[in-house]
């Protein structure tokens, strides 16, 4: 028999890829105001939101932060002039990112698997609840997937006990030991997993081969290789 009933999958960079999303959406974004996409200017917009939504898990700055601050510091670090307001090339990004839906290849195709077998799906993402609705319905993941945790939603967001606290409430099996979390974000996914006292995955996508001081239950850098984990 196998020992879980329950999957936890993380969304972005597990089975959406987002690096691709972001950089499609940003690109189209930058085109509409004007602003050079280029890969430093990618990157720099990448390095902004990826800290900011760093200090939003640690619980240091809202959702609403997020929004206001990112093409703001964005702007100003590059010294670009724009007519737009930041907060409307946000809202342009937020626009094009929610019609973005790149898979990571293998994921789907696991998922249903993993379905065909018994497994309860469940999504937790850390997100904005319409841009994740949008990308998850584009998919069909909606279909697949027994319930979707959005961390706006919930007012919690991963890494905190809050967070699963609300999905273990929510969820049909009640026993921890059969959960087992996928994710790639050691600060989200992980931590949270092992604080909440359940097993995970660490997808490392990025091959960063990390020293922990926490360790997951397994970890794989192909998300095919989740398959020998949880299929016999
Ligand atoms: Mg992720």
């Amino acid at each position: 028999m196998k020992k879980y009933t329950t999957i936890l999958f993380d969304m972005d960079n597990t089975i959406f890829d987002f690096d691709e999303d972001e950089r499609s959406s940003l690109i189209k974004t930058f085109k509409q105001f004007d602003i050079p996409a280029t890969n430093e200017t990618l990157t720099g917009y990448s390095q902004i939101n990826d800290a900011l939504w760093k200090r939003f898990e640690k619980g240091e700055i809202t959702k609403e932060d997020i929004k206001n601050t990112r093409f703001k510091t964005f702007l100003e670090k590059f010294g670009f002039v724009c007519d737009a307001t930041p907060g409307q090339i946000n809202d342009c990004y937020a626009e094009n990112l929610a019609h973005s839906g790149n898979l990571i290849e293998g994921a789907m195709e696991l998922c249903i698997k993993l379905k065909s077998y018994g497994y309860k799906l469940y999504i937790v993402t850390n997100g904005l609840e319409r841009t994740q609705l949008f990308r998850i319905n584009k998919t069909g993941i909606d279909k697949i997937a027994d319930a979707i945790f959005i961390s706006e939603t919930i007012g919690y967001q991963k890494p905190l006990p809050q967070f699963f606290e609300y999905v273990f409430e929510n969820i049909e099996e009640k026993n921890k030991e059969k959960i087992i979390l996928i994710g790639d974000s050691l600060t989200s996914d992980i931590k949270g997993a092992l604080n909440a006292g359940i097993d995970c995955i660490w997808y490392d996508r990025k091959n960063s081969d990390y020293t922990l001081n926490d360790l997951p239950t397994f970890k794989v850098k192909d998300i095919r290789e989740i398959e020998n984990i949880l299929i016999d």
